[in-house]
């Protein structure tokens, strides 16, 4: 294949896609559209405005759902803090969010658009021991991408129903420093098949934003269009 022709083919891809009246943009077709100026809690900003009245960026649909578990340290974690610490680790509360959003650029990169993407985020960061040379964080890699709201709803579902049924594992990352392995992070994994026994996961707060027509409407009356 020519490289001219392969840039033509870039040239001509749907890169973009508003998700209010789910109208597809070329990248020339982005770059030509107006920038428009948002009040932004009293700070202007630009954006892209599509023809609907939808504000890329600023007014991209989200469902979010807010979760809080006490996550109980195994004898095998137990066991590593020991021997490797001297001391003992004590339960822990994390805090996180399952987050599903529209992405508004497209992330199937040749193949078939791919605009939703649900992600799961945990922070526990400076909670799970008292001081390490490396910080505690605890990092999430759960994230799915999908072809069509219906599907990546069912994701964000299947992702809340697995945290509240404690299918989750929590495992640590090792690291070497001066030639010992050291704990550098924990991992947080949600998978079908895992199952924590002692778990208590609480809801706190499940919100879908901008998800429908309405909402846009409201939010460009809020901030005030051109
Ligand atoms: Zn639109």
């Amino acid at each position: 294949m020519k490289e001219g022709m392969l840039s033509n083919d870039i040239i001509r891809e749907k890169m973009f896609q508003c998700p209010n009246c789910m109208k597809e943009y070329t990248f020339d077709e982005w770059f030509n559209m107006l920038d428009t100026l948002q009040m932004t809690d009293g700070t202007p900003e630009k954006t892209k405005t599509c023809t609907c009245g939808h504000r890329f960026y600023m007014d991209k649909p989200k469902h979010q759902t807010y979760y809080k578990f006490t996550h109980h340290i195994t004898v095998l974690h137990w066991l590593f803090n020991k021997l490797s610490l001297g001391r003992y680790c004590k339960p822990v509360q994390i805090d996180g969010m399952v987050s599903a959003v529209h992405l508004e650029m497209n992330h199937g990169f040749g193949g078939k658009p791919i605009y939703w993407e649900v992600m799961v985020f945990a922070d526990a960061e400076n909670k799970l021991t008292d001081s390490d040379e490396f910080g505690y964080r605890l990092e999430s890699y759960c994230e799915r991408r999908n072809y069509s709201m219906e599907l990546i709803e069912a994701d964000h579902k299947e992702y809340v129903d697995w945290l509240k049924a404690g299918k989750y594992l929590i495992e640590y990352q090792l690291r070497k420093k001066d030639g010992k392995l050291c704990r550098g992070g924990w991992i947080l994994s949600l998978r079908e098949e895992y199952q924590r026994y002692f778990h208590n996961v609480c809801i706190t707060d499940d919100q879908k934003i901008g998800w429908n027509l309405n909402d846009v409407t409201f939010a460009l009356e809020k901030g005030g269009l051109r």
